[in-house]
Formats: C-alpha cells, structure tokens, sequence
C-alpha cells in the first residue's frame, strides 16, 4: 500500500518537473509539438510500448538543434524516432525526450537525377514522387513502411535494392551538435546496419541518385512489388516487419517453419501464420509478450539449428 502511494507520488513530481520543461520545450519547438507522458504504443507499428516522459515534433532543423542543445546542457537523454516501424519500446516507456521526425520532417526536392529530403518522409512517398519524376531506383523501398531517417540508420532494404544503392550523403548532427555530411563509406552502411545505431547522431536528410527511367514502368514495377508484399507479409495485423536478421548463409524464415513455430503465442504475440520471419500483435500484446517470444524462438533455433539469430528490431526503453 504505501509503496504504490510512493510510486503515485514519484510520478505525480516526475509529471510536475516535465510540464515545467515541457513548458521550456514549447517555446523551442511551439505549444502544439510538445506532449507530456505519451504513449508510444500510439508511435510504433507494433502497437506496444509505454510512455515517453516527454515527446517533441520539431518542424524545422533549427529547432531540432535547439532541442537537443537544450537537453545537452540538462542531462536529458533523447532518443529519435521515424514512423516507429522498426521499433520494440518496452512497456516502461522511454525516460526523457523522444524526438519524432515524421510527417512534421518531410520537405524534399528533386534536381536533376538527385533527390534531397528530410528524415521524416516516408519510403513511399519518396518512391512515389520520384517515380512521377521519371526517376528509378526506389521502387525496392515504396513498400517498406519507413521513413528516410530510420532507412538511413537500418540501411533498409528489399527485393535486391539497399538505401547503400541509391545514397549520396546523408547530413547528421553529431555528438557534438555539429552539422556533418555523411558519405555510405563513412556511415559503414552493411546488411540492416550503419555507424548511427552504435554512436548517437541524427539524421537530419539525405540526398540521393537515381537513373532516368520510364514512369509507367516504374509504377507498375511499384504495384508489383507491392503485391508481392502483401500475399507474403501479414500486413493486416501490427509488427515490426522482420524479426530477426538473416544469419550467414541460413534463411530465418524456413527454420521458424521447421521448428512448427507459426502460430505460438504468448500472450498477444504471435509468430505469423503468413510469414514465420514476422511476429504479430494479435491484440493487446505486450512488449514483454513479444520481448519473450523473441526469446523463446532464439532459444529454440540456437538449440536446433546452433544459429545465433540477431534481432533486427530495436529494442528500447524501460520494462
Ligand atoms: C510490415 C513491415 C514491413 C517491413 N519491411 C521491411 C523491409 O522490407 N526492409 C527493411 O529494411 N525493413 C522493413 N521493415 C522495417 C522498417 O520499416 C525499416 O527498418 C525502416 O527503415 C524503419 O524506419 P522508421 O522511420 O520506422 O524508423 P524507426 O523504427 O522510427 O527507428 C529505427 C531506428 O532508427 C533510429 N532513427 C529513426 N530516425 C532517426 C533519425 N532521423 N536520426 C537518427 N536515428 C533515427 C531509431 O532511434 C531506431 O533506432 C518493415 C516493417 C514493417 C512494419
């Protein structure tokens, strides 16, 4: 009994101390773009994942800058998101500043066979404005639910074509609140992996190059690959795509098959029916539900099969 009052009474200070900064972070970013407490269950594709103390939605880069100086200098930590696709937020939430770069990020430019955006355009409408350009290359990417940011930092990829492929530069905040141009060599851009998921910087564009090409062409080879996602891909119920990274020279899904493991649940999490690779939200999953399936399937591949699997999602925040 008197642990939970002093568990309401720490949150009841933690909520207090984050409307006064939350109030200071309004005069950054604008009173709109601010919330406190925010559920990041409503920020990922997997439907799960607890409260972050406080959320911002800057609009412009001046203000992404202004933002994290401003939790530099007061210890705040701050973790940057795009559409959460990619993204496992235990049901603690996230303590401090979570950045969202989405549909408030997305200014783009096309010149020439080059295309600039920002990090928070999504895949698809890239692939899909580029397309109209009469320019290819992005169709690989039109269907994965992502924005340009998170692409960079997973160096995404399907269907043979990678974010490496089509990349020039990519523009980042570094450690030091410095503006630096990236290049892929200096990004280390590999399978599912950059620099940006070991050492903490932001992406704030990116700049990429295409070939000429056919607009009709381009849409239908958009439409087929869309197609081919969805027979294969349980798009009806939320995930985060791919669970786990292919291993060298294994392929996850079959060895999830063989295991019979489509279809075990715990509690609301489930490995797909459609798609072995794919861990759904039945409904009402927790992240502890899918945090434990993840490694109940680890455990029965590595006894089986003697493969490590990574998991290709990223998990964070606080059980
Ligand atoms: C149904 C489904 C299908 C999918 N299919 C594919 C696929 O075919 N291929 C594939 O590669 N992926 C796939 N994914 C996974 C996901 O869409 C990609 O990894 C995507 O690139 C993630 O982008 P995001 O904006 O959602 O990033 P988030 O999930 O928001 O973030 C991913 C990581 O990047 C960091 N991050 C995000 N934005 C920034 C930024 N601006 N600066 C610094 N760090 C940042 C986050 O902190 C996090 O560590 C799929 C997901 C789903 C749900």
């Amino acid at each position: 009994m008197k642990e939970r009052e002093n568990e309401k009474t720490q949150a009841r200070e933690a909520a207090g101390t984050w409307s006064g900064l939350a109030a200071d972070l309004a005069r950054l970013v604008g009173p709109g773009n601010v919330r406190v407490n925010e559920p990041l269950s409503a920020h990922t594709s997997f439907r799960v994942g607890g409260p972050a103390d406080c959320m911002v939605f800057p609009r412009s880069e001046e203000q992404v800058e202004a933002v994290l100086r401003f939790c530099r200098t007061r210890n705040i930590p701050v973790l940057v998101i795009g559409r959460g696709s990619n993204l496992l937020v235990r049901d603690g939430g996230v303590r401090g500043v979570v950045v969202k770069l989405a549909d408030n990020f997305a200014q783009w430019e096309i010149e020439g066979r080059e295309v600039w955006a920002q990090a928070g355009i999504t895949l698809r409408r890239l692939a899909l404005q580029t397309a109209l350009a009469g320019l290819t290359g992005l169709e690989f990417a039109s269907g994965i639910p992502g924005a340009l940011g998170g692409a960079v930092v997973m160096n995404a990829g399907a269907y043979g074509g990678e974010i490496k492929d089509v990349l020039v530069t990519a523009t980042v905040l570094d450690q030091n609140l410095e503006r630096r141009e990236m290049s892929p060599a200096e990004l280390q851009l590999s399978y599912r992996y950059s620099i940006l998921q070991k050492e903490r910087m932001l992406v704030l564009s990116a700049r990429l190059r295409l070939s000429r090409g056919e607009p009709g062409a381009i849409m239908r080879q958009i439409d087929d690959l869309w197609e081919r996602r969805a027979s294969r891909q349980p798009l009806e119920y939320p995930s985060a795509g791919s669970v786990f990274k292919r291993p060298p020279g294994r392929y996850v899904g079959p060895m999830i098959q063989e295991l019979g493991l489509q279809g075990f649940r715990i509690g609301g999490a489930e490995v797909s029916q459609k798609h072995a690779g794919f861990i759904v939200n039945r409904g009402g999953a927790t992240a502890r539900d899918i945090l434990e399936l993840i490694e109940y399937v680890r455990a029965r591949v590595r006894e089986r099969f003697g493969v490590e699997l990574e998991p290709e999602v990223r998990i964070v925040g606080d059980p």
